[in-house]
């Protein structure tokens, strides 16, 4: 039985090098980094080393860089830390095809009568920038614009949306969390206030991430306590999975130029193996401005739910773009907002790989594939 991973924008293996660097941490240095002492000082560096890793990633100054719980709380914190430094008047911008971790926070400020705009997309799941100048017009606003989209990898323009934003006056947020290590990224050529990232997109383990916050940026607190980060972000670092994060940093730099172009070939040869062998599919998404390791593709009239499981069966995990909601399985939000026919949203599978999948693993996949989907096909209401 193969056992093919192709899910990393899901959530990554954690890389060996990792797990050796945090080891140390779970057995002899567990000391607090906030202790006076010497257990606390021990760790306490290497806290910092971890801060200076993350932040070369990001081209940050390591004081700009707040240790959080993952993506999540990164996007919380920022998002309605900022709304809540900037106080009343405020506008809160963001797209249509965002992460819940962004959608929810926007759409608890809407609730709390916050004016909140949600951006809709072309059908490659691009934005246009001129609808995003139009809703900047007027009071102050706090955008947040993920980098890179989960399901269908596309790439926003954020070097055009930072300036956009700053022209008018806003604080801009970008949801980082699945272009950081798979891309360059640097803060000090794009006017970024806040960037979110979580480490268990990049080969460090789950329940860590961090919040980039730029020098002089208004933001409140989200987690009330101690003094830890600097009064960012109260309650004890967790030291073992930060250094985890760090090291992840540094690989990711590490191997980033190369693990671009490996991945984009794959993925290529990925994609254009089961368009050719397959009838009937369409990629979703901007194929220009894509993050190298992910493909979105819609096999027309069967249901993606079912193609998962007959990949499984073969030991291939993929995902798919229809989240199960009360029962029904409708297609995800960012599907929907990029108008895609019903037949093909229905049918759409996300297949992101990592710097661990091997070409053998998609020449498996090119050659599996075709006889599913025909099997399913025969059982179609729709054909
Ligand atoms: N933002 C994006 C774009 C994501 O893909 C994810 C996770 O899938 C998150 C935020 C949330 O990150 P975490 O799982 O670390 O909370």
């Amino acid at each position: 039985m193969k056992n093919i991973y192709m899910d990393n924008n899901a959530t990554t293996s954690v890389a060996p090098e990792v797990i050796e660097a945090m080891m140390p941490f779970l057995r002899d240095l567990w000391g607090n980094p906030s202790s006076m002492h010497h257990f606390g000082g021990q760790v306490g560096s290497c806290l910092e080393e971890a801060r200076a890793k993350v932040a070369t990633l990001i081209g940050a100054d390591p004081s700009e860089i707040v240790f959080t719980s993952c993506g999540t709380e990164s996007d919380n914190t920022a998002i309605r830390g900022a709304a809540e430094a900037a106080g009343n008047n405020l506008k809160v911008v963001t797209t249509r095809v965002e992460h819940p971790a962004v959608l929810g926070p926007c759409r608890w400020l809407k609730e709390q009568g916050c004016e909140t705009i949600e951006l809709g997309v072309d059908g490659s799941g691009q934005i246009d920038t001129a609808d995003l100048r139009k809703a900047l017009r007027g009071s102050h606003s706090i955008v947040s614009i993920m980098w890179a989209n989960n399901e269908t990898g596309v790439v926003f323009p954020i070097q055009e949306i930072a300036e956009v934003v700053k022209e008018a006056g806003g604080i801009f947020h970008t949801d980082a969390v699945q272009a950081v290590g798979k891309i360059p990224i640097d803060v000090r050529r794009t006017p970024i206030d806040m960037l979110s990232l979580s480490g268990h997109k990049l080969h460090a383990p789950k329940g860590v991430g961090a919040l980039y916050v730029r020098k002089g940026t208004k933001i409140k607190p989200f987690l009330l306590g101690g003094h830890q980060e600097h009064g960012r972000r109260a309650g004890t670092e967790n030291i073992p999975y930060i250094v985890g994060l760090g090291k992840a940093c540094e690989l990711a730099a590490r191997h980033m130029q190369e693990e671009m172009e490996r991945l984009a070939a794959l993925r290529d040869k990925l994609e254009d193996g089961l368009l050719s062998s397959c009838t009937d599919t369409r990629v979703n998404g901007d194929r220009k401005s894509r993050l190298p390791n992910t493909t979105n593709i819609s096999f027309q009239y069967i249901e993606g739910e079912a193609i998962l499981y007959h990949l499984s069966d073969i030991g291939v995990a993929a995902s798919s773009g229809s989240a199960c909601t009360s029962g029904s399985l409708e297609p995800s939000h960012v599907i929907r907002a990029m108008g895609v026919p019903f037949t093909a949203a229905h049918g759409s599978i996300r297949f992101s790989l990592s710097r661990f999948n091997t070409a053998e693993e998609v020449d498996y996949v090119i050659q599996h594939m075709p006889p599913i989907v025909s099997r399913l096909r025969a059982l179609s209401p729709f054909v």
